[in-house]
């Protein structure tokens, strides 16, 4: 298609200020969707997805738009994960836009991943167009809303357009500024090949599907690519375009956004962010931005059932076949048997990966404490990346450790600054930078440790603000810190599955608390049992579970059968959660306890 009637934009929000609803309206009154093929967010297409609000995988939806002058325009909506775990991918996206609509919820204003969002797409040179939703809300306030924007954002708000993306009120207005406010994509189709890999997944029917932005020259079916990160080739054998439903198409041209197949099996060969080109005329270079993205929170995933190990593995490696920024290796432990290490791009991620293996796998979890990856120089000068505290190193071998850590923007009311700054110190941060964005918003600047950041932090920020705050980060490099291994041990015995890594100086704390809450969580069994956090042979930490005296049943009196058989199976689900380590139940919680610590 002539290129000037192309645009390419993305929707950027913060999370539940309407991006679904806003596409979704967008798609429906473009006649790409009829009101009865209109499921309610068609977009996020997950279940897992649409359940949690959030939209794990990007997508991209071309409409056909028939604009009050009279001409019909494609535009291509590309859609963006709304979790700072993603954000590589968001801005791989956003690359392959011109433009964005930015939507901020009119009663609610600007928070962390407007911000966040909009200095991605600001990075990435696209035309911002203010989008003000939720007006038909009593509480919207747009002039508010439009000065944060100003104040915060710092872009011109005096023609941001007032939507309600519920009722459909002003959209008509987006489609039209979409048209005349965003720039056609500037691409030459006389050039060799260049096409943006933003997103792939592996569908079990194609293969390897791939989402693509072409950049400079064509792409047709039956052409022979070369992926410019790998040198790998493939021939095309089936293109698309997502409308939502798909639709074959044989070629795309510069500046047109869709996706291919071309017998790929393994999703690890299309990477996010990698130029496409052709292989017998391939462009002399990569386009910008490319990296390989690397797992940053990593968790030992084990099956409460020993006998399910092997199922375990089966659902990883389907998993990871459409995913291929989780990483996962047979770990094996004394306390818990054989399981898997695995590597998540973040919290949510590991989340994600888990909450899909119980519910599609159906297979019972037992999880350790997350941690981060640290790099240590050995006295020998060896260097060596560790992120299984079972592989810790003796402490006296050990010359350096550093630990990753990310710049975290915090934007909250001045009222909760208080309690946020006494919990980011607490949490070993350093302030960057402290300033007023509106005469009563603060947004907080701050370098964190990864490894607080992975504890209990989100939630800890949640309950000190009242949920007034909102959080974004990135990966800023690493810092030298005197950080050392911390075992617990249940009668006696460490139970390696249960050590972490912790800050020399808040090692005591952090040890009395943790043993404090396994007290709590390890029932009582028939004889005493003492809990001890240990850093080498010194004892931090200890308390003790007493023994049980009567047994559950006993206090029924023998009479009521249902309420015994109530009582019996509770205690069953209670125990399928639970892994027998020498002669102690230890429950799921209590390998997470390190979480709810602090
Ligand atoms: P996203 O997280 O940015 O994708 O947000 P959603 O589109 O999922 O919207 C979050 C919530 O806000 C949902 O309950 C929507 O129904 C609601 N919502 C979205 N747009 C509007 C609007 O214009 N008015 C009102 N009242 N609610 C809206
Ligand atoms: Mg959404």
């Amino acid at each position: 298609m002539d290129s000037s009637l192309l645009r390419n934009f993305a929707i950027i929000a913060h999370i539940d200020h309407g991006k679904s609803t806003l596409s979704d309206r967008l798609l429906e009154m473009t006649g790409s969707l009829t009101a009865r093929e209109m499921q309610a967010q068609v977009l996020d297409a997950m279940d897992l997805e649409r359940e949690r609000g959030i939209t794990i995988k990007a997508h991209a939806v071309r409409m056909m738009y028939k604009a009050k002058d009279g001409i019909t325009y494609q535009l291509n909506l590309i859609d963006t994960p709304g979790h700072v775990d993603f954000s590589y991918e968001v801005s791989r996206s956003l690359a392959s836009c011109e433009g964005a609509l930015l939507v901020v919820d009119a009663s609610q204003g600007v928070e962390a991943q407007t911000l966040a969002n909009a200095y991605l797409a600001i990075n990435n040179g696209l035309e911002i167009i203010p989008v003000i939703n939720k007006i038909d809300l009593p509480s919207a306030d747009i002039t508010r809303t439009q000065e944060a924007i100003e104040q915060a954002v710092g872009l011109d708000a005096t023609d941001a357009i007032p939507v309600s993306a519920k009722t459909g009120l002003g959209v008509g207005d987006v489609l039209e500024a979409i048209v005349h406010r965003l720039p056609p994509p500037a691409g030459d189709i006389e050039k060799p090949l260049q096409a943006l890999i933003f997103d792939s997944w592996f569908d079990p029917y194609r293969g390897v599907v791939v989402l693509a932005r072409v950049v400079n020259g064509r792409m047709y079916r039956g052409q022979k690519i070369r992926f410019l990160s790998n040198g790998r080739t493939f021939q095309i054998d089936a293109m698309g375009v997502l409308t939502p439903k798909p639709v074959a198409i044989e070629e795309l041209t510069a500046g047109e956004v869709g996706f291919f197949t071309a017998t790929i099996k393994n999703v690890a060969d299309t990477k996010i962010g990698d130029t496409v080109t052709d292989d017998e005329f391939p462009a002399a270079e990569a386009l910008p931005g490319f990296m390989e993205i690397l797992p940053m929170v990593f968790a030992g995933l084990y099956t409460v059932d020993s006998h399910e190990h092997t199922l375990l593995r089966d659902a990883l490696e389907k998993l990871r076949l459409n995913d291929s920024s989780f990483f996962f290796e047979p770990e094996s432990s004394v306390a818990l048997g054989f399981g898997f290490r695995c590597g998540f791009l973040g919290l949510l991620h590991m989340e994600i990966i888990q909450e899909r293996i119980e519910r599609e796998y159906n297979l019972d979890l037992i999880t350790t404490a997350p941690g981060v990856r640290y790099r240590i120089t050995l006295t020998s000068g060896e260097v060596i990346e560790v992120e299984n505290p079972s592989r810790w190193p003796e402490p006296t071998n050990i010359e350096k450790i550093e630990e990753p850590i990310i710049k975290a923007m915090i934007l909250t009311n001045e009222e909760y600054v208080g309690g946020i700054l006494k919990l980011v110190e607490e949490k070993r941060g350093k302030q960057l930078n402290f300033e007023y964005v509106t005469p009563t918003r603060v947004m907080l600047t701050y370098e964190l440790p990864l490894n607080e950041i992975v504890l209990d932090f989100y939630d800890r920020l949640k309950s000190v603000s009242r949920g007034y705050a909102s959080l974004d980060y990135q990966l800023a490099g690493m810092w030298t810190s005197p950080m050392v291994k911390m075992d617990i041990l249940v009668s006696g015995e460490p139970v390696d599955a249960l050590s972490i890594i912790v800050h020399r100086d808040h090692a005591y704390e952090r040890g009395k608390a943790l043993v404090a809450k396994m007290r709590e969580l390890i029932p009582r069994q028939q004889f005493e049992v003492a809990i001890q956090a240990a850093i080498g042979s010194k004892i931090v930490a200890r308390e003790t579970v007493s023994p049980l005296r009567k047994n559950v049943i006993a206090k029924c009196y023998g009479g009521d059968i249902s309420r015994k058989r109530k009582l019996l199976e509770k205690q069953k689900e209670g125990k399928k959660r639970m892994k027998r380590i020498g002669k102690v139940d230890i429950p799921q919680e209590a390998f997470l306890a390190v979480l709810r610590v602090g």
